[in-house]
């Protein structure tokens, strides 16, 4: 088997739960680091798939509770070609002895849960920083890191239009800044907030569309590329290890609720720290399997690919069910007339300005490729 080239590593330690988090996360105070260590590097025994990362994503929970050497101690077990190591930092560990020692570490990217710099939002969904602490974790980081990603939520409860725009020129007032990814407010049914949603004023469908579309716009003015529907870089600036997860590379997950996928397999680690722990010193794979049937994956790529502005590449079987469907279907043949899709050589795309609406034009490709 080719090596795997993508790591995601699961951090599931929080100080606190955000009442809208439905994230995988145990609430902690001190971290047993080198017992979670060793857990993480048996994992990866026991799966004996051969992995040289070229991209490592440490995400969470919270994982900047974890000191640079966890990171540093993890990552020189990889002798490979590391081209992309990102951790993501909570503003408010975002000092600038941390950072530097993360970059020291070999860390090459670091991700800030910005969200929103209103301080009244921030105390309503329950983020544990301030306005002043996102700024100056966002100076600390673009003093250390050239490559620095920022988070922002839109939709949020009671938001405002001017609160948006606020958030959006605060954040592109950081002019190093080389990444932004966007978050719609969601409300999931398993989460503390989601008791209180008839008195949260969460905005209807029309402004959620509003408020994306005023970030679209305002970003593209500032020259970021919107290069998936939820991510925004600086030219060569898209987050490698993500565009592995779109474009349907094989990626290895490791860690309490981590998922995996390898040559059509889907993996998903079980969302609890003490069974996986349990499972992982008996040697037994934390993990559900769910192996993909060739048309499910056809789906699947479609619905990864297309929230790209690169489109999917469509392999010889699947060019030629996409292109009988084409010459059948009235639907897609209207979506490309009005250039809703393109369709050339192999690759198929949507038009970024549709993107506001993918799951429904995602859908009727779908369906008309397997209907008509
Ligand atoms: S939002 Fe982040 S910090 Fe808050 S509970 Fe979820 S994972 Fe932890």
């Amino acid at each position: 088997m080719k090596s795997i080239k993508h790591l995601y590593v699961h951090i599931p330690f929080c100080r606190r739960k955000c009442p809208y988090c439905d994230f995988y996360s145990e609430i902690t105070k001190n971290v047993d680091e080198e017992n979670y260590l060793q857990l993480l590097l048996q994992e990866i025994k026991i799966r004996n798939i051969p992995i040289e990362p070229e991209t490592v994503y440490f995400g969470g929970g919270t994982p900047s509770l974890l000191s640079p050497a966890f990171f540093e101690k993890f990552i020189t077990q990889f002798k490979s070609n590391l081209k992309e190591i990102t951790v993501e930092i909570n503003p408010e560990t975002a000092s600038k002895e941390y950072l530097s020692q993360l970059k020291s570490a070999g860390i090459t990217r670091v991700s800030l849960g910005i969200q929103t710099f209103n301080n009244r939002l921030l105390n309503f969904i329950g983020r544990n920083h301030t306005e002043k602490e996102a700024i100056n974790s966002l100076e600390n980081a673009l003093s250390i890191f050239n490559n620095v990603s920022a988070d922002l939520m839109f939709a949020l409860p009671n938001q405002t239009e001017k609160s948006l725009l606020n958030d959006l020129e605060i954040l592109t007032s950081f002019k190093e800044l080389k990444h932004i990814s966007i978050y719609g407010f969601t409300l999931y049914e398993n989460t503390p907030i989601y008791k209180r949603k008839e008195s949260l004023n969460i905005p209807d469908e029309n402004r959620f569309s509003k408020f994306y579309k005023l970030i679209v716009k305002f970003l593209k003015e500032k020259k970021f590329l919107h290069y998936e529907i939820s991510n925004f870089s600086k030219q060569n600036y898209e987050c490698k290890h993500n565009l592995s997860y779109w474009f349907l590379k094989k990626y290895i997950g490791v860690g309490p609720s981590a998922a995996s996928f390898i040559d059509g397999v889907y993996y998903k680690n079980v969302e609890n720290l003490t069974v996986y722990s349990e499972k992982i010193k008996n040697c037994n794979l934390p993990c559900e399997i769910t192996p993909f049937s060739f048309n499910e994956l056809l789906e699947i790529k479609l619905g990864m690919g297309l929230r790209t502005i690169y489109g999917v590449r469509l392999n010889y079987q699947e060019l030629e069910i996409v292109e009988k469907a084409i010459m059948k279907s009235e639907i897609l043949q209207t979506f490309l007339k009005e250039e809703i899709i393109t369709f050339e050589k192999n690759v198929l795309r949507l038009n970024p300005e549709y993107f506001h609406i993918f799951n429904f034009i995602v859908g009727k490709i779908a369906s008309e490729i397997w209907n008509v």
